[in-house]
C-alpha cells in the first residue's frame, strides 16, 4: 500500500523501558499497555465517561485481524464502551434467524419499519439466503440490517468490519452517522496494511478448537501443548483452554488451500482502502501489521515481533519440542519485512484514535 508517506511507521518503543512483557498473558498485556500509551488510555476513557462515541470503519483484508485488534480494545476500554460489528456474522445471523418462527418474525417486522428500497424485505432475505440468485442484494438492505445491530447494542463506540464492502457502499458510509442517529459523534476511517504471504500463513496453518472454537496457528500462534500424529506424521496442536482437556484442534476445510482461493476479495479490499484514502473531509487511521527489517530495532521491541513455531518429535521419549525462529517474510512490494502480534499494533491503533479525536 503507497500510504507511507501520509502515514510514517508509528514507533512502539519507549525509551528506557526495557521490561519485556509476555503478551499472550492478560495481566502482562494489561499492564504493556498501560506503559506504552498511559497517558492516550487515560483521555479515551475519560472520553467515554463523557458519554461521548465514535463509529469506526474498519478495513482491511480477510484475516487481517480486525476481529482481533477490537477484541484487545474491548479488553482495555471495557464491553460496554466499544463494540464489535462483523457485517459476515450479521449475514450469518439472518441465516440462523430463518430457523426460528419467533426470530423471522421480528426480524421482518423490523425490515417492514426500517428499510426502504425497490424489493420487500422478503424477497431481500430469499436473495440473502441464496434462494433467489436472480435479485441482486441491494446495499440498502444491508445497511438496515446493520443498524438493526447497532439498535439492539445501544449507544456505545463501534467498530464496524465489513462495511463499505464494495465501491457503492463508500458513498453510503459517509452519510451513514446521520442514518444511525450518531450525528454528533465522530466517524473514522481505519485501514490495516498487512503483507498477503502473513494472510496465507494465517489461513494455511489455522487451527480450531472443536469445543471452544478458539482459533490458533500451528505456525504463528502455537498452544503450550503440541501434539504428533504418528500415522499422519503431522504435528498438531492442542486446546489451552482448561475446560477442553488439551482437546486436539483440526484446520479448518478449505484453509490449506491458502489466499488464492480469496483473491478476488483481497482485490476488492484493496481497491477500497485507496478509495477511502482519497476522499476529503474524512479523519482517516493506518496501522501496519509489518516493519522493514533495517528499522525494527529502532521501532520496536524484540517480544512485539511474530515468531515463527516449529517442531521436532522426540521418538524415544515420545515428546514434542516446541522451537522458536524468526518469521521473516517479503511483504506485497518485495521488501523483508517481521510481521507484528496483536498488542504492538493496538498500540499504534490507540495513538492515531487520539489524534483523530484530538483529545
Ligand atoms: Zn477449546
Amino acid at each position: 500500500m503507497k500510504l507511507e508517506k501520509e502515514f510514517p511507521l508509528v514507533s512502539a518503543k519507549i525509551e528506557g523501558i526495557n521490561k519485556k512483557f509476555d503478551l499472550s498473558d492478560l495481566n502482562e498485556r494489561k499492564e504493556y499497555f498501560f506503559t506504552k500509551v498511559k497517558e492516550e488510555i487515560t483521555k479515551l476513557k475519560k472520553y467515554f465517561e463523557e458519554g461521548k462515541t465514535f463509529i469506526v470503519y474498519f478495513l482491511g483484508k480477510k484475516n487481517a485481524g480486525k476481529g482481533t485488534y477490537t477484541k484487545l480494545l474491548m479488553e482495555i476500554f471495557g464491553k460496554d464502551k466499544i463494540s464489535h460489528i462483523s457485517v459476515g456474522d450479521v449475514v450469518r445471523d439472518v441465516h440462523q434467524s430463518m430457523e426460528n418462527e419467533e426470530e423471522k418474525r421480528k426480524l421482518l417486522e423490523y425490515l417492514h419499519k426500517n428499510y426502504r428500497g425497490y424489493i420487500t424485505p422478503e424477497q431481500g432475505i430469499e436473495a440473502l439466503l441464496g434462494r433467489n440468485t436472480k435479485t441482486l442484494l441491494p446495499d440498502e438492505f444491508i445497511m438496515a440490517l446493520i443498524k438493526r445491530e447497532i439498535d439492539k447494542i445501544g449507544k456505545g463506540a463501534i467498530f464496524l468490519d465489513g462495511f463499505p464492502r464494495n465501491l457503492n457502499q463508500v458513498s453510503y458510509s459517509l452519510f451513514f452517522k446521520e442514518l444511525i442517529d450518531y450525528r454528533q459523534d465522530p466517524d473514522i476511517f481505519a485501514a490495516i496494511d498487512i503483507p498477503e504471504t502473513v494472510i496465507d500463513d494465517r489461513m494455511k496453518n489455522r487451527m480450531v478448537c472443536p469445543i471452544c472454537h478458539t482459533p490458533r496457528n500451528l505456525k504463528l500462534l502455537a498452544t503450550k501443548k503440541v501434539g504428533y500424529d504418528d500415522k499422519k506424521k503431522e504435528f498438531y496442536l492442542m486446546c489451552d483452554n482448561p475446560e477442553c482437556n488439551s482437546t486436539r484442534m483440526s484446520a479448518k476445510e478449505g484453509d490449506n488451500l491458502g489466499i488464492e482461493t480469496v483473491r478476488e476479495r483481497l482485490e476488492m479490499d484493496d481497491k477500497l482502502i485507496q478509495k477511502v484514502f482519497s476522499l476529503h473531509g474524512v479523519p482517516k487511521i493506518f496501522v501496519r501489521n509489518a516493519i522493514p527489517l533495517d528499522q525494527a530495532k529502532k521501532l520496536v521491541d524484540d517480544y512485539e515481533i511474530t515468531p515463527e513455531y516449529y517442531y521436532e518429535y522426540d521418538e524415544k521419549n515420545k515428546i514434542v519440542r516446541t522451537l522458536e525462529r524468526p518469521y521473516i517474510v517479503k511483504d506485497d512490494e518485495g521488501m523483508k519485512v517481521y510481521s507484528l502480534l496483536a498488542p504492538p499494533v493496538v498500540v499504534s491503533l490507540i495513538r492515531q484514535l487520539v489524534k483523530v479525536l484530538n483529545l
